[in-house]
């Protein structure tokens, strides 16, 4: 299931996301490419309940003509940290995506050779034909073909303790699939487990009380699984490129199924899976 695919001399990781997007900065900070939509959330973070699990906002910088945001380094003060970034969600693509797909449905060949890699079966007639498929058909394809429609998460990335990140989680989709996924990344340590396990229950009861999630659809963000040998563990919510304001008319659930127009992000679906699924390692 699983693939090497790099080891890393750095313990500083970028998991997901275009390579250069995010960088160390100085000083225990890291800067992320300039988003106003991301920006924004942050600021609202930063006087929220969620506040502490979010790395620390601290505005924005330039450096050689590029504006950035910058962020808390959540992998500082760990040694050899061990890192998971879990995409949360039932979809991984906003409502006006598929309006825009719609009106201008411009073919991609680099998505359709990731797709022809994954499953070559997967492209209709068509598409092989075309050789290209829209960025809307790939990322709903790929929300099907992981665990991200089925279980409202997806394991994006991992780095093991020796600088190996393993990225090879397009398939994994099942429950014992993605449990069999966790045992992996916490080396059955029951300890790490159970301090994730609390740490997600803390944010579930935080996210009730919290009036950013609440007026909030919160596409394409992330929980970032950090632990060490020193068992150090906790995780962060990262990644708001994509989490906008609801409609005012509009006010979201979080934990029921998505049609298209209702807004739904399944944010509290992909919650209560990883809750349960942790439970069955720490039986395992
Ligand atoms: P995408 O939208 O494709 O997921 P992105 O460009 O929006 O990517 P992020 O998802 O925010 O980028 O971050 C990518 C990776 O960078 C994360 O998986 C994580 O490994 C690392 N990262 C992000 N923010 C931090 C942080 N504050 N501290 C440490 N590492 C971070
Ligand atoms: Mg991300
Ligand atoms: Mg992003």
């Amino acid at each position: 299931m699983m693939q090497w695919s790099k080891r890393r001399q750095s313990s500083w990781i970028q998991l997901a996301g275009h390579q250069g997007n995010i960088q160390l900065g100085e000083g225990g900070e890291v800067l992320k490419r300039f988003s106003e939509v991301e920006d924004s959330c942050l600021q609202a973070l930063m006087s929220d309940p969620l506040r502490r699990f979010v790395p620390q906002y601290y505005g924005h910088i330039s450096r050689n003509g590029e504006h950035y945001i910058r962020l808390e380094d959540l992998l500082s003060g760990l040694k050899q940290p061990v890192i998971m970034d879990c995409k949360m969600g039932i979809r991984t693509y906003q409502e006006e995506e598929i309006v825009k797909a719609r009106t201008k449905a411009s073919l991609r060949t680099d998505m359709y050779q990731k797709m022809v890699k994954v499953d070559p079966t997967a492209p209709t007639e068509e598409e092989h034909e075309q050789k290209g498929v829209t960025k809307l058909r790939y990322m709903q394809w790929r929300d099907s073909t992981s665990s991200t429609a089925a279980l409202g998460f997806r394991v994006e990335g991992i780095m093991t303790e020796n600088g190996i990140v393993l990225k090879d989680f397009n398939k994994t989709q099942t429950k014992a699939q993605v449990t069999e996924t966790l045992l992996f990344f916490t080396k059955k340590q029951v300890h790490i487990l159970k301090a994730y396990q609390s740490r997600l229950e803390a944010l579930k009861e935080t996210l009730k009380k919290s009036a950013f999630f609440n007026s909030h659809e919160v596409i394409g963000g992330s929980l970032l699984f950090v632990h060490d040998h020193t068992s150090k563990a906790n995780i962060w919510m990262i990644d708001f490129g994509k989490t906008i304001p609801t409609p005012e008319n509009i006010c979201l659930k979080h934990d029921v199924p998505w049609v298209e127009g209702n807004h739904e992000d399944g944010y509290l679906i992909g919650l209560d899976s990883l809750i349960s699924l942790l439970s069955e390692a720490i039986k395992e």
